[in-house]
């Protein structure tokens, strides 16, 4: 069998591109949304906090500085494939890549090293969060993303039973991002994962995240829930910033998978207005 080789270098070089051009750019279909929903926001205050953000992701972009101060916890979703080889250490060199991302592009370092006792920075935001999946080609697909915690905070889980049905599961994502309130940071992205089992739902939840907005689930029952929970989370009126309007969410993208007969988990992972992410292959 034929293998393609990469190099730790390139591995690193990659992941530090990344992580600068996602801290720094906002993507496209995020940008695309916030100016859709400026000019459909009902209120003054709203559009005025639209107009803002707006710019801000304009000025950071013009002048490559985060387009917010809280650059995130990095989390990587991998699709390595089966017919590449890496010369050298895989994983120490995403490590690097972070580490010379957040060092020399002037990234904020959000890490603490012990998460109750000592809560001391690791100076230079590692270590990074790896979903890692092998796959079939000779390709290394990357998917990078800087994670704020203003909005990670307001993420839930639940482990529904099958009797919840559509309903419960529509309910549970919905009290979670009325609980929410205005502390993530609206308009929000609302990612949710249903299926597999309690970490597979999670893990889920922070790829759908990922998924550009203006994409539906493939099924057609899982794209009709989620344009109503964006029309349900819209007309709850937190709007931008929190200071009222009709922009709550940008927003809402489903992930599933096959689940336990017993169970039917869920989780919610709001991601902010900063929704930071980029990809590449090598
Ligand atoms: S939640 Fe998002 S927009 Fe708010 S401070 Fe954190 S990263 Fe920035």
């Amino acid at each position: 069998m034929k293998f393609r080789t990469v190099t730790a270098q390139e591995i690193t070089a990659a992941v530090k591109q990344l992580f600068m051009d996602c801290n720094y750019y906002i993507g496209g279909d995020i940008m695309d949304a916030l100016t859709k929903a400026r000019d459909q926001e009902a209120s003054p205050v709203g559009r005025n906090v639209l107009d803002q953000i707006i710019e801000n992701d304009k000025i950071a972009a013009a002048e490559q500085i985060p387009l917010c101060q809280d650059t995130g916890m990095a989390v990587l979703f991998i699709e390595y494939g089966d017919k590449v080889s890496v010369d050298g250490d895989f994983e120490e060199a995403v490590e690097e890549g972070v580490r010379q991302a957040y060092r020399d592009g002037y990234l904020r370092k959000s890490v603490v090293d012990d998460p109750v006792f000592d809560r001391v920075n690791t100076k230079d935001n590692t270590p990074a969060i790896l979903h890692t999946k092998i796959v079939k080609g000779d390709k290394i697909r990357i998917t990078a993303g800087g994670k704020g915690f203003g909005s990670e905070n307001m993420s839930a889980i639940k482990m529904l039973t099958p009797s919840y049905g559509e309903e419960g599961v529509k309910q549970f994502i919905l009290d979670t991002v009325f609980a929410a309130g205005p502390n993530p940071c609206p308009p929000i992205v609302v990612g949710v994962g249903i299926g597999g089992t309690f970490e597979r739902a999670a893990q889920l939840a922070k790829k759908a995240t990922f998924r550009p907005i203006d994409t539906h689930h493939p099924d057609a029952r899982y794209a009709a829930m989620e344009d109503e929970l964006l029309e349900s989370i819209n007309r709850m009126g937190f709007g931008p910033a929190g200071l009222g309007g009709n922009t709550t969410a940008l927003g809402v993208n489903i992930e599933t998978s096959p689940t336990h007969i017993a169970g039917m988990p869920v989780a919610v992972n709001i991601c902010c207005h900063a929704a930071r992410h980029a990809s590449t292959e090598i």
